[in-house]
């Protein structure tokens, strides 16, 4: 399945990420996807769900950012999204354009939660 294929990188991407902070718990990650990955949302988040269960990110949150395809206008530069295939450009009408975005597939951020048993004792003497 296309998804889990996905889910998998954005978990060793997660992974790979999380390393550099040692002690520390992943909480949350956010990614980044081009639409011209045409991934189903619901499937992936299941996907992602599946693998991280029984692990040590199992509480590990997944937060979706859908890009949607961009293009640019070849004649005068415009930049502009690209919906249900039409590619005219909004400026000149033109329709020679080229992709330059909506095939991301990447970490935008990771949340992690750092151990801290010494700061919660002190809290409480307050
Ligand atoms: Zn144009």
């Amino acid at each position: 399945m296309h998804e889990m294929g996905i889910a998998n990188s954005i978990l060793e991407a997660v992974k790979t990420e999380a390393a550099r902070y040692p002690g520390a718990q992943p909480r949350k990650v956010g990614v980044r996807i081009g639409a011209l990955q045409a991934i189903d949302q619901e499937s992936l988040r299941f996907c992602f769900e599946a693998i991280v269960r029984e692990t040590e990110l199992e509480a590990l949150q997944l937060e979706i950012e859908l890009c949607p395809r961009r293009h640019r206008c070849l004649p005068c530069g415009r930049e502009f999204i690209v919906h249900d295939y039409e590619f005219q450009c909004p400026q000149c009408g033109e329709v020679r354009s080229e992709c330059i975005g909506g095939d991301e597939l990447a970490l935008a951020y990771l949340e992690v939660e750092e151990y801290e048993p010494s700061a919660a004792g002190a809290e409480s003497t307050q």
